[in-house]
Parts: C-alpha cells; structure tokens; sequence
C-alpha cells in the first residue's frame, strides 16, 4: 500500500516537471540553476549505492542459488530472453522507421561531424569482461568486470559450502543495508524526478523537438508497442500475471529510469519493485537485475533501429534487407555493450551507422534530441529487465503473490 502511494507521489512529480519545464520554456537558465541541483542531489544519492548493491545483491543472487548447476540453468534462461527481447525490439525499431518514415522531406544542413568509434575487438571485447584486478573494477565502477568478480565470488561460495557461510552472511547483510538506503532515498524520489525532469523539459521546448517529431514518435509509439506486447505477453504467458499488475508494480522503476536515463542508476528502485511489488524472489532478482541493467537494453536497441534508418532516409538511402538484418544484429550487441548510463547507446549508435556504412555525420541531427529519447529507452531497458524477473521467477517457481497482485483480475 504505502509503496503505491510512492507511486502515485512519483507521478505527479514527474507531471509537474514537465508542466514547471514546459511553463519555464523561454527561460531553461532558471530551472537549470534553481531547480537541477535536486535533481542531481537524487542522481547521487542513487548512485551511491550502486556499486557495493551489484557486488553484494549479485554475490548473494548466484551463491543463493545453492548449486552451481542450477545457476547455470538461470544464467542462461535469463540471456536468452534478454538476447530474443532485444531482437524484437530492434525489429519494431525498424518496422517503425520504415513505417513512420521519420527522415522523409527532411533536409537539416549536416556540417558537424562525429567521430568513428571504431568497434572493439569482439575477442577483446570479451576478455575485458573478467577483470585482471577486480578492486580496481569496483572503484572504476566497471559494472561488468564487477559482474564477472560477483559471479566468480558466489560460485566460490557454492563450492566451499559450509566455510563459505560466514562470507556470504556478510554479503546478504551488506545488500540488506543498501536495500534500506534505498527506501530512504526513494522517499525523496518525488522531488528527484520533478526536479530532473523541468530542466530537460525547459531546454527542450517545443521548438527544438518539432523538427525532429517524427523520429520522437518513431521511438516512444516503438517502446509503448514493446511493452504492450512483449512484456504483456510474457508475463501473462510464463507468470500468469496481469499486465496491468505487472506495470503498476514496474512503474516506480520506469518513472525514475524515465527521469534519470540510467538503467544502473534506477537498479536499487528496479530490485525493490521487482520484490516487493511483484514478488520476485531475492535470489532471482538479484542475479537478474544487476546483469539486466547491464546488459538489457531493448529501448536502446530499438532507437537504434529507428535512429538507423531515420539517418538512411536523411541521406536519400535504400537499406536493403541483408543490411537491416546485420542492423538487427548489431543494435543487439551495440545494446549489451551500452552501458546502463545517460547517453550511452548515442554513442554506440555510431557503431551500428558504421556496420551498415551509413554516414555518421547523421547521428548528429539525432544528438540534439537525445536525452528525449533516452528516457524513454532507458524506461523501457528497466522495465524490460523486470519483466525478465518475473518471467525467470515463474519458471523456476520463485514468484510469490504480493499483496498488490491481489488486486488482479483474473482476465
Ligand atoms: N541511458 C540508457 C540506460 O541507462 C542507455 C542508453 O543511453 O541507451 O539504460
């Protein structure tokens, strides 16, 4: 009850942000001095707890699990199913954009230009992933490595059994005091989001998003269809839950990525919804969570569906089918290599541009828009994830009824 109330709190923060934003439109400086700096205060304050909540939540997720077998079983149900959303999501991605034709008539003068990132070894890429100095990792914040040292940690705790105990008590108590920060931070949740949201709001008036309107609706009319039917078939089909129960306890965690365009900033509020709004078991939200916020990311994927064509059609360029399927599976890599940060998946956006050759000069039409459409791909990568915790949850009979599910109708 009283985390619906929060709920509720959070929204008309995040309704009075965008009135307050809309309303201080002329005047972006005020809100910027004035009222950004609450906002930050909450980035920070979420932040804080990010690093030491992966390595404890993660350590006690893969070493709860009792038998390395069984984490094996759930390490790889919870990939698949993070590797077929993504799929997805890029497909509605590029059906939107072939739709909706965001780039069509469009002829914004390009003269800035963007540098390669060149992609990355792929073999680099993955050894990277297995930290060769794993403190250095977590005061890096290398949330990967981080990933890799937590699952190394918890198998190590499986394997010794009885002697391991005491490590691990230490670790669940240590996820249990972030687990408490949390709450307490996300008291001053509503605040946070308001304060986030009117500056973006205010600098991005009408006047800078119209232009680029279509592109905007490309990608939030692609993420509401994701969620509609992916998360709602999902979860209805494994967990037998109704979507509505499953956004309404989801919501808190999508309002705060919505407003913080980070995935890894938002996981203290994704554990806690997945939880105590859904049911989720701590041993599976906390092994899927953290690597979902990690590597998760359909919202990301599908902009950058969008985004590639929308650069295409700018340029006058047909995109064949063979170069919309390595769009497909580019934008699917691209995403799990984003990190769970503001403004990531632009970046990695120049990637999949280069892997179709499309001129990245292009991404910069996009850039001015981005945070627009970093919060709602961020909103949907969390809420992605907890779909993804429930789903895994169910099939493993980890799904308890919580009291909001009570509400259910049964449909
Ligand atoms: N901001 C996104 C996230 O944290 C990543 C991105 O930029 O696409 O999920």
């Amino acid at each position: 009850m009283k985390s619906m109330k929060l709920t509720t709190k959070i929204l008309i923060g995040l309704i009075a942000g965008i009135v307050v934003g809309l309303l201080l439109g002329g005047n972006p400086g005020v809100a910027d001095s004035y009222i950004k700096p609450f906002g930050t205060l909450f980035l920070r304050m979420i932040k804080l707890i990010i690093v030491p909540l992966v390595l404890s939540s993660l350590v006690v997720g893969a070493a709860s699990m009792g038998d390395v077998k069984k984490l094996g079983r759930i390490g790889g149900k919870t990939i698949a199913y993070y590797l077929i959303t993504t799929a997805i999501a890029v497909i509605i991605g590029l059906i939107l954009g072939n739709l909706i034709v965001p780039g069509a008539g469009l002829s914004i003068p390009v003269d800035a230009t963007v540098q390669a990132q060149a992609a990355p070894k792929v073999v680099d890429t993955l050894l990277n992933i297995i930290p060769d100095n794993p403190l250095s990792s977590l005061v890096q914040g290398n949330m990967l490595q981080i990933i890799a040292f937590a699952l190394f940690l918890g198998i190590g705790i499986t394997l010794v059994g009885e002697k391991g105990k005491p490590f691990l008590s230490f670790f669940d108590s240590m996820a249990e005091v972030m687990y408490k920060i949390t709450a307490v931070v996300m008291s001053y949740a509503p605040i946070g989001v308001f304060a986030l949201i009117t500056p973006v709001v205010a600098a991005n008036g009408p006047t800078v998003l119209l232009p680029l309107a279509k592109v905007i609706a490309a990608v939030y009319i692609g993420c509401i269809l994701h969620a509609a039917i992916m998360y709602s078939s999902m979860v209805k089909a494994f967990a037998k839950m109704n979507p509505i129960t499953f956004f309404k306890g989801a919501l808190p965690a999508s309002t705060v990525a919505f407003s913080t365009c980070s995935s890894s900033g938002t996981l203290p509020v994704t554990l806690k919804c997945a939880q105590e709004n859904l049911g989720v078991s701590e041993s599976v939200s906390s092994f899927v969570l953290p690597l979902g916020a990690t590597i998760n990311m359909d919202g990301t994927a599908l902009y950058q569906g969008v985004c590639a064509l929308f650069v295409a059609q700018v340029y006058g360029l047909e995109l064949s089918l063979a170069q919309q399927l390595t769009i497909v599976l580019t934008a699917t890599l691209a995403s799990i290599g984003t990190a769970g940060v503001p403004g990531a998946g632009f970046i990695m956006l120049t990637m999949v541009l280069q892997a179709v050759g499309l001129p990245l000069e292009g991404s910069v039409l996009i850039a001015g828009i981005d945070r627009v459409l970093d919060m709602a791909r961020t909103s949907i990568n969390v809420t992605g994830d907890i779909s993804a915790a429930v789903v895994i949850a169910a099939t493993e009979n980890e799904l308890s009824t919580p009291q909001d599910a009570k509400q259910t109708i049964s449909a």
